[in-house]
This record gives C-alpha cells, structure tokens and sequence, in this order.
C-alpha cells in the first residue's frame, strides 16, 4: 500500500483538515509555505496520467472542494497556488495523485 493509502485507512497518522466519501485533505509533512496542505482522492491513482473517464466524479469533486478547503484554512481570500507534480521530469516523489495548496503567505513567482 502507498504511503497515502495508509493514511486514507488509517494506518500512518495525518493532521487531517477535511475528508468526505471521495477525498482527504491533510498538512504535509514538510511545509514548504505557512499552510502547505495536500489534497487526494482516496482512490489510489498513482499519477495525473494514470486518470481515466472513470474518474471523473471524484476528480471534478476534488477539483470543486479546494475552494472550501482553503477557506476553512483561512488562505481563500489572500489566494494561493495549486500544483501538481506529475512523473520524473514533473518531481513526483509520492505516485498517488495529490494537489499541493500552498499559501498563508506570498508563495513567491513561478520559477517555472
Ligand atoms: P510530490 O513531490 O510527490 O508532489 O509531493 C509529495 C509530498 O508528500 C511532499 O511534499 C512530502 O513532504 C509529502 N509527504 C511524503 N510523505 C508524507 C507523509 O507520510 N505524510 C504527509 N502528511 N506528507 C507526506
Ligand atoms: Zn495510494
């Protein structure tokens, strides 16, 4: 099992921030910015490019509630940024699909 999946069943402790039937959002483990949460589907998908029709629903869903989140986190009306890591050259280092909500302060220019 994925270090994500074993956070989904409970098995490796998170600081959880919100959770529902398709997804979990819970803070990284090593924030790179003040509020540096991870948001996944609980569905195992290892990367962006494994995402088949099929996943759809609980994608759209994620995609919907980061809004939410970041408003429970308190960063929504500042704003924030959003990012993906996807494959070797993208520095994917966990192959379970995960959007990164990084603010709480300025996150700075995209350096690429
Ligand atoms: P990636 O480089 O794959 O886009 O990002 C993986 C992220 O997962 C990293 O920011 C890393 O700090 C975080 N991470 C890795 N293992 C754990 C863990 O066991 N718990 C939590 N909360 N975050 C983790
Ligand atoms: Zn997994």
């Amino acid at each position: 099992m994925c270090v994500f999946c074993k956070i989904v069943a409970g098995e490796l402790p998170a600081k959880v921030v919100y959770e529902d039937d398709l997804i979990m959002a819970f803070h990284d483990i090593n924030p790179r910015k003040k509020v540096h949460v991870l948001v996944i589907p609980k569905k195992h998908i290892p990367s962006l490019n494994d995402l088949t029709e099929e996943d759809k629903e609980v994608m759209g869903h994620l995609v919907v509630k980061i809004p939410e989140i970041a408003k429970k986190l308190g960063i929504a009306e500042d704003g924030y940024r959003v990012i993906v890591n996807t494959g070797r050259h993208g520095g994917q280092e966990v192959y379970h699909v995960h959007f990164h909500l990084l603010g709480g302060e300025p996150v700075g220019p995209m350096t690429c």
